[in-house]
């Protein structure tokens, strides 16, 4: 059941029974005057009934606490040992002697009520603007990366993967059905369900032999169950039967012959399981290290003349998803959360062509190298780089806007230039019998013909060419860009002081509400500093 906390301060808060308990700077005072009031309850009113059960724990009191845990990389158990006993979150949360009780299935009960929408992640932004506003913190530049969150599977080979999908499967059989257990367990080549069982198999030859036998099984076990009305309904079987087509492909014998079942060389499929306890989990791969998990996103002002930065967003991917792909989404939250910049600085995983236009249109200015080229000086300034379209004289036609080649490297004009108005790709020609006596003609991007040379790009691959031209070349630009790096310091701040690093979830949900607690606990240590260093702006907060 809703039910708001009271306004009403009790004379039997320890700091009104021991008014010196804890000197008044103590950030405990500040976050009880300063953040403990914007916790809006009626905003969490939707995940409680209304009427009936027993009344919720205090909002503010609860949330304050999964902040703290943020604060202090606290677990469930942790946050209720500690909550008994310390006094500056007594305080913090108005919390009257005696009453300094959670239990840790609480905590974690609120927890999952806000893994199913957006409303931690509005609690995030409304107290983001806040803390934003009340330090004069400019959101103007920001500054993004991305980190890997490692989960909690572990990395599982074939042969790890093929034992713990076909274990998976028959330990719920044999919970629901335990008659049809006991039958099909005769038929496979080894007991999956005996307690001790190893997911590795270090010798080669005998995880090959053990790979085959395992598809074996599982082939026997989905033609066995595919026609069940209630087993082929199971989660379990159905992840068998798609890790069994990634993994292994059939082929049919003639009548009176065996099926044969081959190990493809390389799993295929749009999304290959990696572990049939969670089939959205991904493996990447990272200089030699392989992750598992996720990646996160972080966001954070980054203005020069900002006393205090604040991260203004949080995002979570799977582990081998592009950064590129998540730069609309974070742009997208920015936006809808009144925290737009005017220019966003990245690293070359988030710049491209397509994404500085992307952006351009979104009204943000995205600054950084761009991605798939090398970024190397040596390599761009020596004499035999590979020519691009940035290397091409460009105009733009006053009338139709459109770009226009002027002249190739070689000061060759083009014979006529079109553009396709569905791809948007514009040809150039230019007369083959110069290119071919041309001595950039080893280096430059122009097919040569008999008939007609021709240079083919899009507005996107000439924007990212111009950008990388433009950061290989301006000292200036690329100076400014430095102010990126400092996105490397935050994420070091979320992963070291507030545990990021490693998902304490196995659902991708929970995983990102780690992250939004852990931004929202890292604001709240930089807002108390600020305070304390500097005093706070009107207006008021509340
Ligand atoms: S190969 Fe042709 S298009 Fe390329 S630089 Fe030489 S003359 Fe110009």
């Amino acid at each position: 059941m809703f039910r708001k906390t009271s306004s009403q301060s009790s004379i039997f808060e320890i700091n009104k029974m021991f008014p010196k308990v804890l000197p008044k700077e103590d950030w405990c005072y500040i976050y009880r005057d300063k953040i403990y009031p914007l916790i809006d309850e009626d905003k969490f009113r939707h995940l409680f009934e209304e009427e009936g059960g027993a009344p919720n724990k205090s909002i503010k009191m609860v949330i304050s606490i999964l902040i703290f845990m943020g604060l202090e990389k606290f677990t469930w158990r942790g946050a209720e040992f500690q909550f008994g006993r310390r006094v500056d979150w007594w305080i913090a949360t108005h919390t009257v002697m005696g009453e300094a009780q959670i239990d840790h299935t609480t905590l974690f009960k609120f927890y999952q009520r806000l893994e199913h929408d957006d409303t931690a992640r509005n609690l995030f932004q409304e107290l983001t603007v806040k803390f934003a506003e009340a330090c004069g913190t400019s959101l103007k530049k920001q500054r993004t990366d991305s980190f890997f969150i490692h989960g909690w599977l572990k990395i599982l080979s074939r042969y790890g993967l093929l034992q713990e999908t076909i274990r998976v499967f028959l330990q719920s059989l044999r919970k629901q059905k335990p008659g049809l257990y006991d039958n099909i367990k005769q038929e496979l080549s080894r007991e999956y369900l005996e307690k001790e069982f190893d997911l590795t198999e270090k010798d080669r030859e005998k995880a090959q032999r053990q790979i085959k036998l395992m598809a074996k099984d599982m082939h026997l076990l989905i033609k066995a169950f595919t026609d069940h009305h209630q087993v082929k309904h199971y989660r379990s079987f159905k992840t068998l039967i798609t890790v069994f087509s990634q993994q292994c492909k059939v082929v049919e014998g003639k009548e009176s012959e065996e099926a044969e079942i081959i190990i493809r060389e390389k799993p295929e499929g749009k999304d290959i399981i990696s572990s049939p306890h969670n089939t959205k989990v991904r493996y990447a791969k990272k200089r030699n290290r392989k992750v598992v998990g996720d990646r996160g996103f972080a966001t954070e002002t980054c203005d020069k003349s900002n006393k205090t930065q604040f991260i203004t967003d949080t995002g979570l991917t799977p582990a081998n998803a592009p950064d590129v792909k998540e730069l609309p989404k974070i742009q997208n939250r920015l936006e809808e959360s009144n925290m737009k910049p005017d220019t966003q600085y990245t690293d070359a995983g988030f710049v491209n062509g397509a994404t500085i236009l992307d952006s351009q249109e979104n009204g943000i200015s995205l600054e950084g190298p761009s991605s798939g080229r090398s970024q190397s000086f040596e390599a761009f300034n020596s004499e035999d780089r590979p020519l691009d379209i940035a290397d091409f004289n460009f105009s733009i036609d006053e009338n139709t806007k459109e770009l226009v080649v002027d002249s190739c490297p070689d000061n060759q004009k083009p014979t006529d230039q079109s553009r396709n108005e569905k791809t948007g790709v514009i040809l150039v020609h230019f007369d083959p019998l110069i290119c071919s006596e041309c001595s950039f003609k080893e280096r430059c991007p122009a097919k040569i013909g008999k008939r007609v040379s021709t240079v083919t790009f899009n507005k996107a691959s000439y924007t990212g060419a111009i950008r990388h031209h433009k950061y290989m070349g301006d000292k200036e630009y690329r100076k400014e860009c430095g102010i990126r790096a400092g996105a490397e310091a935050m994420v070091s701040e979320l992963v070291r002081a507030h545990g990021v690093r490693k998902s304490r979830h196995r659902v991708d949900s929970r995983t990102e509400l780690q992250l939004i607690f852990a931004a929202i606990a890292c604001n709240v240590k930089r807002f108390i500093r600020h305070g304390v260093k500097y005093g706070y702006l009107e207006p008021k907060l509340v």
